[in-house]
């Protein structure tokens, strides 16, 4: 304990009785034997969910309630400094918090309350001045604003430092003008962080600025795209001659968006794959063999063995990953480690639980726990692509670990006008 720290075993019994006082306890479901869960409750594996419009806005209203309800209470920015609204206290305050919520019922709305508060929240903090953390911070972590990524365009995703939407100043205000795509839950944000490019005269990563878009402006035009799992949590965000004043929505120095861009996809990575579980996990798949009798089955019980192998690995680095935060080591390649696992596990998923259901997967007989296992299938390749794809993060993995020599950068020194007309002649 420190003068200004409450005694951890303190900490943790009145987030306890807190938590008892105004959450709802998880059924525990046991990890050996048949699952006595089987056929009863939801049978919901979804990676994203197929929600209408008003399914998906009554379900934030209660992740909403329960962020506000815990930030009141003073658990909602444990390790956050104290001039932005936090506690102050060290990470293992968070760890203590995390393990007693987790056995209690808490909303899942999909993964903008994790991307507005883990991602968009710490990046205003890093870039933000005193007036934009002040204007922004608080209210994102408490959910009373949520805010989304306006990064990847249709000709700059993995690339993203060539972004082309178009910002220009104009006295006191700056002119956006472009498209941005793939924004995942747009509809339902009050802010957009946008990655703009601001010179064309200089070398792609010092030409982009990033501004905090209000998405309600003028000129802001938000288009859901339907996904092949069937929800529509993503968009396209069209920017037409949408007039930001520079002194409020700047977010860092001019040219300085590559930096910012960077700090929230740093966010991003370490959010991957150590965070709330997404679609079916192993003790799912396991409770569907065990009912459908085919555990004995020696490929099934191969490759659950070989799910289960994994899944312990990714474990353990995750926990090197926390250990050596804790250490006080900053972030490093474990990030792109952890999402290549996270992903490979639920390819694993996917396939496992294929052979276990075969024809059940693809003719919807009503069968609980059967059907529903398709948006798992069609969601788990999404998470390969979003937040940095596959290779992109082997390439992470190969330059920075392995120190293989780094990919061709052929425009780094040329500015991105001359790099567009090279790449138009190609
Ligand atoms: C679930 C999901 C959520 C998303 N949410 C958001 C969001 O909220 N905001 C946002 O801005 N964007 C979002 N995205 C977009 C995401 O960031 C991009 O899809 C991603 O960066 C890949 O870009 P791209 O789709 O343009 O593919 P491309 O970059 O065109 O890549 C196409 C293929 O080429 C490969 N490739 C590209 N470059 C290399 C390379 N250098 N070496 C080897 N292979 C390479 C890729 O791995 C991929 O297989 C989301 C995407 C998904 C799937």
């Amino acid at each position: 304990m420190s003068a200004t720290h409450p005694d951890p075993d303190t900490f943790r019994s009145e987030a306890r009785s807190w938590l008892e006082q105004h959450g709802e306890l998880r059924q525990s479901v046991s990890t050996d034997g048949p699952d006595p869960d089987w056929g009863t409750g939801s049978d919901n594996v979804a990676v994203f969910h197929n929600r209408t419009e008003t399914e998906e806005a009554s379900m934030l209203a209660l992740a909403q309630d329960w962020q506000r309800k815990k930030f009141d209470a003073g658990y909602g920015m444990l390790s956050w400094p104290v001039e932005l609204g936090g506690r102050g206290l060290p990470m293992s305050y968070v760890r203590i918090w995390n393990s007693e919520e987790s056995r209690f019922v808490i909303p899942d709305a999909g993964e903008l309350p994790p991307t507005s508060m883990g991602l968009i929240a710490p990046t205003v903090a890093a870039y933000g001045t005193a007036e934009q953390k002040q204007r922004w911070v608080k209210p994102i972590m408490r959910q009373d604003e949520y805010g989304c990524q306006l990064f990847s365009e249709p000709a700059a995703g993995s690339d993203l430092a060539s972004v082309v939407t178009k910002a220009v100043k104009d006295g006191d205000e700056w002119v956006l003008n472009g498209q941005k795509v793939w924004t995942s839950g747009a509809r339902f944000s009050q802010w957009g962080l946008a990655i703009t490019r601001t010179d064309f005269d200089v070398p792609k990563h010092r030409g982009l600025t990033a501004f905090m878009v209000p998405l309600d402006a003028p000129g802001v035009e938000i288009r859901p795209i339907r996904q092949m799992s069937g929800g529509a949590s993503f968009n396209e965000v069209f920017l037409s001659d949408v007039r930001l004043k520079d002194a409020d929505h700047r977010l860092g120095g001019e040219g300085d968006g590559w930096r910012v861009a960077l700090t929230c996809l740093g966010f991003e990575r370490d959010h991957s794959g150590g965070g709330t579980p997404v679609g079916g996990s192993l003790k799912r798949v396991l409770a569907a063999a065990r009912h459908f009798e085919v555990t004995g089955d020696p490929v099934i019980r191969q490759m659950l063995a070989d799910l289960y192998a994994h899944e312990k690995v990714a474990q353990f680095t995750n926990r090197r990953a926390a250990a050596s935060l804790k250490a006080g080591q900053t972030p490093g390649p474990e990030g792109s480690l952890s999402k290549l696992m996270w992903t490979a596990n639920m390819r694993r998923v996917s396939d496992v639980v294929s052979l276990i259901l075969g024809a059940r997967l693809v003719a919807d007989s009503g069968e609980w726990g059967t059907y529903a296992w398709g948006e798992h299938l069609l969601g788990a390749p999404g998470y390969r692509i979003a937040g940095g794809s596959d290779e992109v993060q082997r390439n992470i993995v190969g330059e920075r670990v392995l120190q293989l020599p780094a990919e061709p950068r052929v425009d780094k020194d040329i500015s991105f006008a001359e790099a567009q007309r090279l790449s138009r002649r190609a």
